[in-house]
């Protein structure tokens, strides 16, 4: 489809990378994951919690039973398997903003794993990314450090917020399938409805580890770990900067040191975070608070009823079935509002010129007007009218515009605009032809420059037949006629 996109691997060709990523998915869930806190940050620091997400000694949580549907929703629409019976874990650390002293999450048996995520190549084929798990915990709250004095503060609103955890193999072996895997994901859990996809808000968050190593060695070389990148590409630009980083350090004998490393988007460069802790720094232990989940094949075939169809299946169908291309087919994705109006409209109208005028037309008045698609006058209807106008050849492009134009002001049917602006084609051969005899008969001069092989003056006709039909011609009639009585 596109050419290579380039990378600075391109320069080492005795190197190879392996990405691994995990993605922390803020769930939309109305309340909180163990707790009846409302499930809102953006409320003044501290009016969303309760005893339970405030750490309080003594109290118990209540697993949110939205939260595992959500996530049997994500497993089904990651290909992943779903345990039967899964448990809760405590992973321990100190931090201001987590007052219980450790996060509740999913140790050894998380509700789902072995999953894969479909990724399409620059080549058009596709790759399948696996998943190692998938697993339900709660998020931290905020430190927030007040400029200009030595304050900080701790707002707990995010406090229980509900997540999942969505962990890939090391599978991704470019910058460019890494920032394909996390836009595919992305599509997914914004189809799913679980998640809002904000990424500045953090509602989708990436930690990205990644190794070199030569291409024959068969063991991964040491891997360092990005944090929480807010969009595609920064994360593109950091993984880009870390492979030269590791690479140039192996190349001059030296070591990678595991550690985490955070991205600084001003100097485009990564700094050293912490060297990694290993897992058994956190002292996982089973909740004794939390029962085992238990998930049975009717829960399962209950949240399988509300499963949409998913960005893949749906690009496979554009393109087979209703043949557009992958790239049209793929700015649709990438907009699901933008592909249920393409799919509305679709409905009623099979012509190829809807494709077009959706992503030229009205994509473009949206830009230029600030506007989103909900607020938009014309709706699907009233644009699949519009394209049976055109396909009929009651009107011409230019008078299709003009019409255009008015619904997305108005709002008004396209037809009436048409006949109350008396916009219609004029497509009748006969009346034409009357207008060309009369064109070429009125202007021998330059009849005769078009006959001695200036090729120009067959567009001077035209204009002269559009402006004598004030701009309602059928263009195509008009030239054969022309071709006819000019030869
Ligand atoms: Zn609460």
């Amino acid at each position: 489809m596109s050419a290579k996109n380039p990378s600075v691997l391109d320069n080492y060709p005795d190197y190879a990378l392996n990405i691994g990523i995990e993605v922390h998915v803020q769930l939309t869930t109305n309340s909180k994951i163990f707790c009846e806190s409302p499930n809102e940050q953006t409320k003044d620091p501290n009016l969303c919690i309760c005893n339970v997400c405030a750490g309080y000694p003594g109290v118990l949580p209540v697993l949110n039973k939205k939260v595992v549907d959500y996530a049997i929703l994500a497993a089904l629409g990651t290909n992943s398997t779903i345990n039967p019976l899964c448990s809760f874990a405590r992973k321990h650390y100190f931090y201001p903003d987590l007052p219980k002293g450790y996060q509740t999450t999913q140790g050894a048996d998380p509700i789902c794993q072995e999953g894969y995520i479909p990724i399409r190549l620059e080549d058009g084929s596709i790759k399948n990314i696996r998943l190692i798990r998938i697993h339900m915990e709660e998020d931290a709250g905020k430190n927030i450090h007040a400029q200009g004095t030595n304050e900080s503060f701790v707002d707990l609103n995010r406090a229980g917020t509900p997540l999942l955890e969505i962990v890939s193999y090391p599978d991704i072996e470019s910058t460019y399938e890494a920032k394909a895997y996390l836009k595919a994901l992305h599509h997914i859990v914004t189809y799913l409805g679980i998640c809002s996809g904000n990424m500045e808000e953090g509602a989708f968050r990436a930690d990205t580890n990644i190794s070199v190593r030569k291409k024959d060695s068969t063991t991964f070389g040491t891997r360092c770990e990005l944090k929480n990148i807010n969009s595609f590409k920064f994360i593109g630009d950091a993984i880009e900067y870390e492979i030269e980083r590791q690479i140039d350090l192996l190349e001059s004998g030296e070591k990678v040191h595991q550690e985490t490393r955070l991205w600084d988007t001003n100097q485009k460069i990564s700094k050293v975070m912490r060297s990694k802790e290993e897992a058994a720094d956190y002292r996982y232990f089973s909740d004794p608070d939390l029962p085992l989940l238990k998930i049975d094949e009717a829960w399962i075939a209950r949240i399988k009823e509300m499963l949409p169809e998913l960005p893949h299946a749906k690009f496979v169908r554009f393109t087979t079935d209703i043949g557009l291309s992958p790239y049209e087919a793929e700015i649709l994705i990438d907009n699901k509002d933008l592909a249920d109006y393409f799919e509305k409209a679709h409905a009623l109208t099979k012509s190829r010129h809807l494709i077009n005028w959706i992503l030229r037309d009205l994509m473009g008045y949206l830009k230029e007007h600030k506007l989103e698609l909900a607020d938009c006058k014309l709706s699907p209807e009233l644009m699949a009218e519009l394209i049976n106008l055109i396909d009929k050849g009651t009107i011409n492009n230019a008078a299709a515009k003009e019409v255009f134009e008015i619904v997305m002001q108005t709002g008004q049917s396209p037809a009436i605009i048409v006949k109350e602006k008396g916009l219609e084609q004029i497509g009748s051969t006969d009346e034409l032809e009357a207008i060309v005899k009369q064109l070429v008969a009125n202007n021998p001069a330059q009849v005769e420059q078009y006959k001695s092989g200036k090729d120009k003056m067959f567009g001077f006709f035209v204009g002269m037949a559009m402006k004598e039909t004030k701009g309602k011609g059928n263009p195509q009639i008009i030239q054969e006629l022309l071709k006819k009585y000019l030869s």
